[in-house]
C-alpha cells in the first residue's frame, strides 16, 4: 500500500496566535516530514461563546491574526469548524471528526504543548484521543514532562512514545518533538499590550501591525 499523506492538527484559543505557537508547527511539520504536497497542518481556533470574548479577541479577529502567522507558510491550513459554531469544542469530538473526514488510514497527528500534556487526563474523554491520532509535544517551560505528568498520562508515554519520523501508523503513538522551550504566553502578550509593553520578537510583525490597528487588548 503507498504511503498515505499525514495530517496535523493544531488547536488553542490563539488569543493571539504567536510566535511560539507558530515555532512548534514547524517543528511538527520537519520533525515528522510532513512536507509532501497533499499533507497539512490545520489550525483550529477554539470556538468561544460570545460571553467570553469581552476581554478578549472575537472570533473573527482570532482567525485574521491565525492566518496573518501563518501566512507564507506551506502545508498551513486555517480550519475554523470551531469558529463556526462560536461554542467551545472538546479536542475529542473535533479529532473524531476529522477522523470521518480523513478515512481510517490517514495518519492524524495532533500537536500540543507540555503544559496541555500536564494537565491532559482533565480533557474529556482523554483516553479515547489516541484512538483517533497521534500526539506530538512540544516542551514548553515550566512543563516537566519527566515529573509533572499525572500517572496516567506518564504510563500512557512510557507506553507509546516514538522517535518522531514520519508516521506510517494513523493513530496511537506520542511524538515528544526536540525544539527547544521557548518563553511566551498570550496570558503575558495581552498583559504586555494592555500595559503598552514590548512584544518585540513575540509576534509576528503583522500581527502586532492588526493589534495596534484595531487596538485590541486595551
Ligand atoms: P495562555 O498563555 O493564555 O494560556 P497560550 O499561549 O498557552 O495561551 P493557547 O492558544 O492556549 O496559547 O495554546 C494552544 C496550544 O499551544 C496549547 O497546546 C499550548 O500548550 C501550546 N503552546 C502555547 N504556547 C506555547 C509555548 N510557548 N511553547 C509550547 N507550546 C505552547
Amino acid at each position: 500500500m503507498p504511503d498515505s499523506r499525514v495530517v496535523g492538527v493544531f488547536g488553542g484559543t490563539f488569543d493571539p496566535m504567536h510566535l511560539a505557537h507558530l515555532r512548534i508547527v514547524k517543528a511538527l511539520r520537519d520533525e515528522l516530514g510532513l512536507v509532501r504536497a497533499d499533507d497539512e497542518i490545520r489550525i483550529i481556533p477554539t470556538g468561544l461563546p460570545p460571553h467570553r470574548q469581552l476581554a478578549m479577541a472575537s472570533n473573527e479577529d482570532r482567525r485574521q491574526m491565525c492566518l496573518l502567522t501563518m501566512d507564507g507558510e506551506p502545508g498551513l491550513v486555517l480550519d475554523d469548524r470551531e469558529l463556526k459554531r462560536a461554542r467551545f469544542c472538546y479536542t475529542v469530538e473535533t479529532l473524531a471528526e476529522l477522523r470521518a473526514e480523513v478515512g481510517k488510514e490517514t495518519p492524524l497527528v495532533f500537536l500540543l504543548g507540555g503544559d496541555s500534556l500536564t494537565h491532559f487526563h482533565t480533557w474529556h474523554d482523554w483516553r479515547h484521543i489516541l484512538d483517533l491520532a497521534h500526539l506530538a509535544v512540544a516542551a514548553r517551560p515550566g512543563a516537566d514532562l519527566a515529573h509533572g505528568l499525572h500517572p496516567a498520562v506518564a504510563q500512557l508515554l512510557t507506553e507509546n512514545a516514538e522517535k518522531p519520523s514520519r508516521p506510517r501508523l494513523s493513530h496511537g503513538k506520542i511524538y515528544v518533538l526536540s525544539t527547544p522551550p521557548e518563553d511566551i504566553s498570550a496570558t503575558d502578550l495581552r498583559m504586555r499590550l494592555k500595559n503598552g509593553a514590548s512584544t518585540e520578537g513575540l509576534l509576528a510583525e503583522p500581527v502586532r501591525r492588526f493589534i495596534l490597528d484595531n487596538r485590541l487588548y486595551q
